[in-house]
C-alpha cells in the first residue's frame, strides 16, 4: 500500500480547503448556530454540489466528475475536519445514490441522481425499528402490494433528519410468509406523503436529530421499489457496504485531537499537565492508527475489492477514541469545565460521523452514540470474530 498522496490529489485537497475558507466564516457560523439543525445547510450543499463535488467519483451523465475513490476520500476527509454541515445531502451521495446506481431502473437514475448531486433532493434512512437494529432482518413494516402501488404500514426509528428530508430510504418487508432475510424490498417514501407522521425523538443532549416515522396506508408506485422485489436484504447490504472509510469519523476525531492538545498546551505547566501530556500522546497513536485503518478500506476500495472486517476494526478503534478522548478532555478540565466550556468548540453540528456537537459538554455526551450508529461495537467484534477470525458463530 502507497501512504502518499499524488501531487494532482494534493492540489485538489488544496482546493477544497480554499473553499472551505471562503465558506465557512464567523458570519456563516454564526447563521448556522442559530438555526436549530446547525448539520444542515442546504445552501451549503448547494454551494459544494456547483464544484460537481457531490459526486466526485460518479460518472458525469449524473452530475458526478469521474475521478477515483481516493479524492472523494480526500474531500470528505477535509469536509468533515473543518465540520462542515453535509446533513442535507450527505445520505443521499454516500449510501442512496451508489445503490440507485447499481440496483436502480433508468427512469430512478434519471430521476434521482442529477438531483443528488445538485443537492436539490435529501433522504433519510429508515432501517432501524423498535424491534429491529442490530437485528435488521426483523422489520415488521409491510408493504403491500395493491396493483401498481404499495401500501406501507409500520413505524420506524432513530430515523436522522427526516423532518428536514425529502424522502424515506425504507427497507419493508414485501412478503410476510419468506424467511427473515427473504421478503424484504426497499422502497422510496416521499415524505410528505399522505399518511406519513414524522415525530421528533430527541436525544441526550436535548436535541432533535432523530425522528420516529410513522407510515399508516402510504401508498407509492410499485416503480418506487429500487432492485428486485422481496431481494431488498442484498440491496440494503450493499447500500451500507458504499463509503466505508470511515474518513469523516477520522477527520472529526484528529479534529478534536487538536482541539485538546490546544487545550493542554494552554495549561499552567503542572504536574496535571504533565500526566495529561502522556494521556494525549497516547490517544494520539489510536487516532493515528485509525486514520491509517480508514486509508487502508479506501485503498482497498480504490482498487475494487470489498472490505469486510477491516471497516469493523477501523469502526471500534475511531469510535472507542472518540469516547476516551472526551472522557480526557472533560477529566481534565473537571465539573466547571463541563460548564463553562459547554460553547467553546467548532460550531459543527449534528453529523453523527463527527464525533462532536461542539464544546466539552455536548460533545461528551455526544460520543456516547458513536459506539452504537452505523453497527454497535458488539456486532463489529462479532464481523471480526467470524470473518476475520473464522470463528464459530455460534
Ligand atoms: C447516531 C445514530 C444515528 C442513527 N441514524 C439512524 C438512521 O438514520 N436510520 C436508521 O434506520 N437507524 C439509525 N440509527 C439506529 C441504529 O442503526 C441502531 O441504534 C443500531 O443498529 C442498534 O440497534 P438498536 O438501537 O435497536 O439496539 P439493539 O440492536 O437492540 O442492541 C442493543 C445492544 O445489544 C447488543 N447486541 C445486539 N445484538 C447482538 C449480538 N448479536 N451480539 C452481541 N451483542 C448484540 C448491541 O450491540 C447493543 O449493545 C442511528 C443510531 C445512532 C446512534
Amino acid at each position: 500500500m502507497d501512504f502518499r498522496f499524488t501531487a494532482e490529489q494534493e492540489a485538489f485537497r488544496a482546493e477544497v480547503r480554499g473553499f472551505l475558507d471562503e465558506t465557512l466564516t464567523p458570519a456563516f457560523w454564526e447563521y448556522q448556530r442559530a438555526r436549530r439543525h446547525p448539520g444542515w445547510s442546504p445552501e451549503f450543499s448547494r454551494a459544494a454540489a456547483a464544484r460537481g463535488w457531490l459526486g466526485i467519483a460518479w460518472p458525469k451523465q449524473y452530475g458526478g466528475q469521474e475521478r477515483g475513490i481516493i479524492e472523494q476520500m480526500i474531500y470528505m476527509e477535509e469536509m468533515a475536519y473543518a465540520g462542515a454541515p453535509q446533513e442535507h445531502h450527505r445520505r443521499a451521495v454516500q449510501q442512496v445514490g451508489p445503490s440507485i446506481m447499481r440496483f436502480g431502473t433508468e427512469q430512478q437514475k434519471a430521476e434521482y441522481l442529477p438531483a443528488i448531486t445538485a443537492a436539490d433532493i435529501s433522504f433519510a434512512m429508515g432501517l432501524s425499528e423498535p424491534n429491529a437494529g442490530s437485528d435488521l432482518a426483523g422489520v415488521q413494516t409491510q408493504a403491500v402490494r395493491d396493483g401498481d402501488d404499495y401500501v406501507l404500514n409500520g413505524h420506524k426509528c432513530f430515523t436522522s433528519g427526516a423532518h428536514f428530508s425529502d424522502y424515506l430510504w425504507t427497507v419493508a418487508r414485501t412478503d410476510p410468509d419468506a424467511p427473515k432475510h427473504r421478503g424484504i424490498s426497499i422502497i422510496i417514501v416521499p415524505l410528505r406523503a399522505p399518511g406519513v407522521d414524522v415525530r421528533p425523538l430527541i436525544d441526550l443532549q436535548g436535541l432533535h436529530h432523530f425522528n420516529e416515522v410513522l407510515m399508516r396506508d402510504v401508498r407509492v408506485p410499485v416503480a418506487n421499489r429500487v432492485g428486485e422485489e422481496h431481494r431488498g436484504w442484498y440491496v440494503n447490504a450493499a447500500t451500507m457496504d458504499f463509503e466505508r472509510s470511515g474518513i469523516a469519523r477520522i477527520a472529526g476525531l484528529r479534529r478534536l485531537l487538536d482541539r485538546c492538545a490546544a487545550a493542554v498546551r494552554e495549561a499552567p505547566p503542572d504536574a496535571r499537565r504533565r500526566q495529561a501530556r502522556q494521556r494525549l500522546a497516547e490517544l494520539a497513536v489510536a487516532v493515528e492508527v485509525s486514520r491509517l485503518l480508514s486509508y487502508r478500506v479506501a485503498w482497498l476500495q480504490d482498487g475494487g475489492r470489498a472490505p469486510n472486517y477491516e471497516v469493523s476494526i477501523q469502526k471500534i478503534l475511531a469510535t472507542e477514541t472518540i469516547q476516551r478522548l472526551h472522557q480526557f478532555i472533560v477529566n481534565f478540565h473537571g465539573l466547571p469545565g463541563l460548564r463553562v466550556l459547554g460553547d467553546a468548540g467548532p460550531a459543527a453540528g449534528d453529523d453523527e460521523d463527527s464525533g462532536s456537537a461542539g464544546g466539552w459538554g455536548p460533545g461528551y455526551v455526544n460520543a456516547v452514540r458513536a459506539t452504537i450508529g452505523q453497527g454497535a461495537s458488539e456486532i463489529q467484534r462479532n464481523v471480526i470474530a467470524t470473518r476475520g477470525l473464522g470463528l464459530p458463530r455460534g
